[in-house]
């Protein structure tokens, strides 16, 4: 069984991973910078095969030990939330920089990496569905928004580097939109955004005219595609598109969240503009294509947007009882 270093390990994605690994008997260190009093996504996990370690993947000293000490090492750490990286662009490339950093300064032949990078590396291409192979096209450095997008594509070229030229066994896996409970709603992610507006009775926000498209991945499905590439070796250097392939527009979305909880609701359009602060640019459609990683891994995701939706509302509820 692996030993299992898991950098963002107490965020949302981070969490369900590691439930998943200590149940196939996998050891697991969560690297995260959350205070033990804010581990609530961590708080099943009092297993001998867990520990948690608090800091930052800039402390070299600590990140190299960890690194040292592990066969699989997961980078999941990163800035989350379009707010936020616009108003932190700087921590945001500084997160991805330093932990792709001290992985290349580090890293051996007999470990094994999964990078998590993001769908928002597709930018502006007007391809649908987006293929990994497509050339991107990002906005101007001015819209800090980029900067997330703008560091996961480095942090993927550095790394392709490394598999390249000192044969490190790695994966890079982007994720499109992942949802399920235990998202945090505080980073204003569009699906725990509406449901605990529903949960609250009040008005359903859908920003700009509604008609922008995104796909959800519930995030059950985003560990199971992790641990499909981990364990092919086939896919090694490689970039797989993890997400759903069921394309909606945020306004459907709204509507369909409110007559699956709460029909009375009224839909909100805002603005951008009075939502959104300067630097944000909206992304109108992205749906991934899945085709690759089913043809290497077999993987495929297998819940609907309506089961995901409800499991995400089941689980706020009772947690905002
Ligand atoms: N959005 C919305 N209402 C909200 C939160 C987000 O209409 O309360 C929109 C947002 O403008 C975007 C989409 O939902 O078009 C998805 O936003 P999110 O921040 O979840 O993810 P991303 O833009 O990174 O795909």
């Amino acid at each position: 069984m692996a030993k299992c270093l898991v950098t963002g390990g107490a965020g949302f994605i981070g969490s369900h991973l590691i439930s998943r690994l200590l149940c196939d008997d996998h050891s697991v260190v969560a690297f995260d910078h959350a205070p033990l009093d804010k581990l609530n996504n961590l708080f099943n996990l009092n297993s001998s095969s867990f520990k948690y370690v608090r800091g930052s993947v800039s402390d070299s000293s600590l990140f190299r030990d960890l690194i040292n000490d592990a066969d699989h090492i997961y980078l999941l750490a990163a800035t989350l939330g379009v707010r936020r990286v616009i108003e932190k662009p700087i921590a945001t490339a500084n997160i991805q920089v330093d932990q792709v950093r001290e992985i290349c300064a580090t890293v051996c032949a007999h470990q094994k990496i999964f990078y998590a990078s993001t769908s928002e590396v597709y930018g502006k291409s007007n391809a649908s569905p987006l293929t990994e192979d497509l050339p991107l096209v990002l906005g101007e450095p001015g819209k800090a928004r980029w900067a997330y997008a703008c560091s996961k594509l480095l942090s993927e070229y550095l790394l392709l580097s490394l598999y390249r030229d000192k044969n490190i066994p790695l994966v890079v896996g982007r994720f499109f939109n992942v949802v399920g409970p235990r998202q945090n709603q505080a980073y204003g992610a569009v699906v725990p955004n509406l449901l605990s507006q529903a949960i609250k009775g009040i008005p359903l926000t859908v920003f700009g005219d509604g008609t922008q498209t995104r796909s959800f991945c519930h995030v059950s499905d985003a560990v199971d595609a992790m641990l499909s590439l981990m364990n092919n070796d086939s896919c090694n250097g490689g970039v797989y598109n993890i997400g759903n392939d069921e394309e909606i527009s945020i306004g459907d979305l709204a509507d369909k969240i409110r007559n699956l909880f709460n029909p009375i609701l009224e839909i909100k359009m805002i603005p951008y503009e009075d939502v959104m602060p300067l630097g944000f640019e909206e992304i109108l459609h992205r749906v991934p294509s899945l085709n690759k990683i089913k043809r290497y891994t077999g993987w495929s995701s297998k819940i609907k947007l309506d089961e995901a939706l409800i499991d995400c509302f089941m689980t706020l509820k009772n947690t905002s009882i």
